[in-house]
């Protein structure tokens, strides 16, 4: 019998939300996508939820789920991101999962440790909340409980799995390098190094508890091979190289989820070619996923581990506290010195912060340790606000002692969420992922204040003035800090400043005496405008009252504020001052442009995403000005007004596509075709258009003969329209099947569907 194929995908976005906003703020190096997780969505997420099997034509003969067909886990933190942002791959992933474990009797999902952090080098307890709160947000999503979880980088020791097995996990996937020593029959351990080690079968590791925990190690060669050695260019050589091994048992390879797409242009391809061959039994080869294998093969040998240890340090776990000399590469001549004051930095004030839990949390809660526990439950969605306040506070709390509690809870989220992996990982604190655990910090400290707890700032810069970061911009760790985390702090005055900005851009300030809300996840904010003052006149005024949102979920205790914007030009949104009167009696000023970047940026993303749709509205409205377009006379090679018949080449060229009167028109064809040809506004009207076709395709707006000769007409001005969209649903769609000329227009091969 030959071997069972399960190909590991390990997907994951570190947190990167605004922890007061609770919305991911754009990401200047993502361009032209708006931040990373769009970026990869784009690149790969969505490529594997959908891959393409093509014919030697080039015609699609299938779409592939690869989720269906793989092992794959992805954290909480992307998850969510996905559910709100990009539901149509969302639904892929748990129709993968449900449709695996039909198939195989157990689903292809695996749990992430909630923020990815590195358990081994975290507290007993923020080890078992990181746990928890994921195993209750895999249930909540994938309607089971996980059976196997993905440990952040492999990072494994004792009382990591220890806390895993308690809490119901029966597996989880490492590097061969991690093995230590391999128990033989008769008991005696036999020190192996990671070539030595039998990868087709899981292991199973002996805990002080005796309970059950089984370990699967991926190929290391050859996971490797897939990431560095381009074997996603080609699906036969992939295949080949796979099953060159000729193993028996299970082969389970080990990969990043952005190797295939991002890394890799259609490095989905190739995987959905491999996962068709084995689907059809090639060689005798067949899928299975760790839980399935697990549960027709269990353990036979015990394993040892090294301890601490992970995939991507030889160090043990140093990487993700000292100057290990791990690194990403890209910068030989920079150190790490940095990694070890910035975690001494983030534990010091997260033991103070777990104190000020401690301690208050047991005036607050019934019983602190299991409050926290279930906040997880909470944020999963699984209880609501009124069930997680009757089974765990205190009966009888004031109103603020509510508030309060609810703090407590956010603190200990965000002092969670501050130990991604991430921010350790790559060469400099300078990076995005460093600063980003420090804003988590920054809430962390504010929650604590917030409720009654010691200002913590000083116990994290003490250990900040020992960072001196490669990056000479920032002398030290204090000054990047003051410049890069400082300036992200939201304040009752900045987030009115933002939600004012964002009314003025988007044209929805409210009239004299009305109101409007302006909401993101993580706060509310109700706008009031007073009887005084007018838009012409430049300057309006009002109240605002915020909403801070717990979790994401529930609108806590409001503040009040009063505001007056004195705007510099009346017709620039971002112009002028702005004044505030804030609760506690002080003013502040704020200045529009003087927000942080990302700020300014999300706050006039609506209006340019609000503009860019109006301007497509107007687009197809100017297409009725190729009517103007005369023939050419004999002799006449170009246009009259030629300058202004190439400006409204998109118009022109919308209307040719459009509308069948101007079949005949060679000129107008010509014309179109020789100023496209590398106009700078060509790509962004090939996936405009491509979108627009297929909202209008699932509006019925359209219908599918005409669809077809849109697009054949696209293809003759020499557009190369982005079809993605459109072969999804009409894959999809069974009623669309029959339509024969719609299949061969989106480049569907003729019998694949229908
Ligand atoms: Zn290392």
């Amino acid at each position: 019998m030959a071997g069972q194929l399960c190909v590991h995908g390990h997907f994951y976005q570190p947190p990167r939300e605004d922890p007061w906003l609770g919305c991911i703020l754009p990401e200047g190096t993502a361009a032209p996508a708006m931040d990373w997780n769009s970026r990869i969505l784009r690149e790969s997420y969505a490529p594997l939820a959908f891959a393409r099997r093509l014919d030697a034509q080039g015609r699609i003969t299938d779409i592939v789920n690869c989720y269906e067909w793989i092992s794959f886990n992805f954290g909480p933190t992307l998850l969510s991101w996905l559910e709100r942002g990009a539901p149509r791959v969302y639904a892929r992933l748990l129709e993968a999962d449900r449709r695996s474990q039909e198939r195989w009797g157990h689903g292809n999902a695996m749990a992430q440790v909630y923020h990815h952090a590195i358990l081994p080098l975290a507290s007993a307890r923020d080890r078992m909340l990181e746990i928890a709160w994921a195993l209750d947000d895999f249930e909540s999503r994938f309607g089971r409980r996980a059976e196997g979880m993905w440990l952040s980088e492999a990072a494994v020791d004792t009382p990591t799995l220890e806390s895993m097995s308690a809490q119901g996990v029966r597996f989880t996937i490492l590097s061969p390098h991690q093995v230590q020593a391999i128990a033989g029959e008769d008991g005696t351990w036999q020190p192996v190094s990671g070539d030595e080690v039998d990868l087709s079968r899981p292991y199973s590791v002996d805990l002080p508890s005796e309970r059950p925990m089984a370990v699967f190690f991926y190929n290391g060669p050859l996971s490797q091979a897939v990431a560095f050695e381009g074997l996603l260019k080609d699906g036969e050589r992939f295949w080949n190289r796979l099953t060159g091994v000729g193993s028996e048992g299970l082969l389970s390879i080990g990969t990043d989820g952005e190797t295939y797409g991002h890394h890799f242009p259609f490095g989905e391809m190739a995987l959905a070619y491999v996962l068709e061959q084995a689907r059809a039994g090639r060689q005798g080869w067949s899928l299975t996923n760790y839980a399935a294998y697990l549960a027709d093969n269990p353990p036979k040998q015990r394993v040892r581990l090294k301890e601490p240890s992970s995939w991507s340090c030889s160090h043990g776990v140093e990487r993700w506290r000292a100057d290990c000399g791990c690194r990403d590469g890209g910068h030989p001549q920079w150190n790490q010195k940095w990694r070890a004051p910035l975690r001494q930095g983030l534990e010091a004030v997260k033991q103070k912060v777990d104190e000020h839990f401690d301690a208050l949390g047991k005036e607050l809660f019934l019983v602190p340790e299991e409050a926290l526990r279930a906040y997880g439950t909470f944020l999963s969605g699984k209880s609501d606000s009124k069930v997680f306040q009757n089974s765990y506070m205190k009966s009888g709390l004031s109103r603020e002692n509510i508030q309060k509690s609810w703090k407590l809870l956010e603190m200990q989220r965000f002092g969670l969420a501050m130990f991604a992996s991430c921010a350790w990982f790559f060469d400099d604190v300078s990076r995005v992922e460093p600063r980003n655990a420090l804003t988590y910090c920054m809430r962390a400290m504010e929650c604590c204040r917030a409720s009654g707890g010691p200002d913590l700032e000083s116990v994290l810069c003490d250990e900040l003035k020992k960072i001196y970061p490669n990056e000479p911009r920032y002398p030290d760790g204090m000054a990047l800090y003051e410049e890069e985390v400082v300036a992200r702090r939201q304040t009752t005055a900045r987030l009115t400043c933002l939600a004012l900005v964002r009314l003025r851009s988007n044209a929805e300030m409210p009239p004299p005496g009305g109101e409007a809300e302006v909401r993101w996840p993580g706060v509310h904010i109700t706008v009031a405008r007073s009887l005084a003052g007018t838009l012409e006149s430049g300057t309006v005024e009002g109240t605002a009252l915020l909403r801070m949102c717990h979790g994401g979920l529930v609108a806590g205790g409001a503040v009040r504020c009063g505001w007056r914007w004195e705007q510099g030009r009346k017709d620039d949104g971002l112009c002028g001052q702005m004044y505030f009167q804030l609760d506690n009696g002080t003013e502040e000023t704020i200045r529009p442009e003087s927000l942080h970047w990302k700020m300014r940026q999300s706050a006039l993303q609506e209006a340019v995403e609000l503009a860019a749709s109006e301007d497509w509205e107007a687009l197809w409205r100017h297409a009725e000005q190729a009517k103007f377009f005369l023939e050419y006379r004999p002799h006449q090679s170009v246009p009259q007004h030629q300058a202004f018949w190439a400006a409204q080449w998109p118009a022109l060229a919308l209307a040719v596509i459009r509308q069948p009167c101007f079949e005949d028109r060679k000129d107008l064809w010509n014309f179109i075709r020789s100023i496209g040809e590398g106009h700078p506004a060509k790509p962004w009207l090939e996936q405009r258009l491509g979108r627009s076709l297929r909202d209008m395709l699932c509006e019925g707006t359209v219908q599918s003969a005409e669809l077809a000769e849109i697009i054949r007409r696209s293809r003759a001005a020499g557009l190369e329209v982005d079809l993605w969209g459109l072969q999804n649903r009409f894959w999809h769609d069974a009623e669309l099947w029959s339509d024969a000329a719609l299949g061969k227009a989106l480049g569907i091969a003729p019998g694949a569907r229908g």
